[in-house]
């Protein structure tokens, strides 16, 4: 225990520190930041244009202007030369779960984990994900709100990693009867009706959620069955009080007729389904709704099947629902339904969150196309289009360097990402 004088001393001391600092920061707040000037060979915008020799110039985590050349350099201003390489916004990554861990080495083995211990065990994920060059995530669900943590943490400092939107507890719904005496655990996402369904959102906004997210069918890891779980009217209850609160719901739903009774309640975003005849894709093309369809996931089940203990039998059916999944994809896509890019990452699928680009290629866009859903349509979805996937002026300075041409190759996405600066600070350096 401390007695009175060390606590005094102790009061004292910091009392030092603080008059001492107190001057320094009234000063640094009257002189502006110094300015960084990024140079690139060229940069690449979603909108399909490459500049050649661009200046970036970073104040604090911001851009400040965009140009060519070097007349643009003000005198004092430090130079980074990435001329090798080729300018792309910082990517956004709309789903994810990075409090999922496993042991790649032991992966069958999944004690119970403290909160702590998720956070401290989801560093590595975080970094990997900035690796691939993504700045921004959209967490879609976590235990004992460990992504809440996350998100404060790397907000702070304390944590590196892409900056984050979290949903604390997904809803999914669940049949037994409530037994006396046991506490409703609609607090946990796991709802029974509509009251439970209010309840809940109510808990995951209190804890700090900044989305709302609900298992509207079964499917997940090896299972890709898309039954329906929540009933039209509850997607629509749901959907009314995340809105209450002001905040998006993001709905999953592997099967059609969760996701479009998910896109018929208002949802802002629908994970994963496949199998949606012409008539839905044309509907959902004028409600704008953002559509994500993870296809990349399913084949990272099906890769590490052997890891995971999955049979023969679910490889199959993750095979085939992954192709259903890029064939709705390319069919949406010449509907004019909106994508965003999700990759579902789990486990040890962090660092490979942009596969799901070469999907999307796949599915008949172009790259430029493609890289939109990783930036402005992911930018749009968690409601920042002035703030993220642009780089221009008044944006967080999120800027990825890539070597080669993106919009000829978007596999130089994917594979090539040699720099990354999240907020005006460099977070990857692989030169
Ligand atoms: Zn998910």
């Amino acid at each position: 225990m401390m007695t009175t004088r060390r606590v005094r001393h102790r009061i004292r001391a910091i009392l030092c520190v603080a008059m001492s600092v107190t001057p320094l920061l009234a000063r640094a707040q009257s002189v502006p930041s110094p300015v960084t000037a990024l140079r690139f060979g060229a940069m690449a915008d979603p909108s399909g244009r490459t500049t050649k020799n661009v200046t970036i110039l970073v104040q604090a985590d911001t851009v400040l202007r965009v140009g060519t050349g070097t007349a643009m350099i003000p005198k004092g201003a430090t130079i980074v030369d990435l001329r090798r390489y080729t300018a792309i916004p910082g990517l956004v990554d709309v789903h994810t779960h990075m409090t999922f861990v496993r042991d790649k080495a032991n992966p069958l083995v999944n004690g119970p984990r403290s909160r702590d211990s998720v956070i401290a065990a989801a560093a590595a994920n975080l970094r990997r994900t900035l690796e691939a060059g993504v700045t921004t995530v959209r967490d879609l669900g976590a235990s004992n709100y460990a992504d809440i943590g996350i998100r404060d943490a790397v907000n702070s400092g304390e944590m590196i990693g892409p900056r984050m939107f979290v949903a604390g507890y997904g809803l999914s719904k669940v049949s037994t009867p409530p037994v006396a005496g046991q506490p409703s655990l609609a607090a946990r996402g796991r709802v029974r009706d509509t009251i439970d369904i209010k309840e809940a959102i109510q808990a995951q906004v209190d804890a700090g959620a900044d989305w709302i997210k609900m298992y509207g069918s079964t499917g997940t890891y090896a299972n890709v069955t898309g039954v329906q779980t929540f009933t039209d009217t509850e997607m629509r209850v749901a959907t009314e009080a995340a809105h209450r609160f002001k905040r998006p719901i993001a709905i999953h739903s592997y099967g059609d007729s969760g996701g479009r009774a998910a896109l018929r309640a208002g949802a802002e975003s629908v994970e994963h389904p496949a199998g949606f005849d012409d008539a839905t894709l044309a509907e959902w093309a004028t409600r704008g709704t953002m559509y994500v369809p993870t296809i990349d996931h399913n084949r990272f089940y099906a890769e590490n099947a052997a890891l995971l203990g999955y049979s023969r039998e679910q490889v199959a059916g993750l095979d085939s629902f992954r192709l259903l999944n890029l064939e709705t994809a390319r069919r949406a896509h010449k509907a004019g339904v909106r994508f965003a890019m999700g990759s579902d990452a789990v486990y040890w699928m962090f660092g490979e969150n942009t596969r799901e680009l070469g999907w999307f290629v796949k599915a008949g866009m172009t790259p430029a196309q493609a890289l939109v859903t990783a930036t402005t349509n992911g930018a749009l979805l968690l409601g920042q289009p002035t703030k993220l996937g642009r780089i221009a002026p008044g944006f967080f300075a999120d800027i990825v360097a890539v070597e080669g041409d993106p919009l000829a190759n978007i596999d130089v996405v994917l594979d090539r990402v040699r720099w990354v600066m999240k907020g005006g600070v460099v977070v990857v350096d692989k030169r």
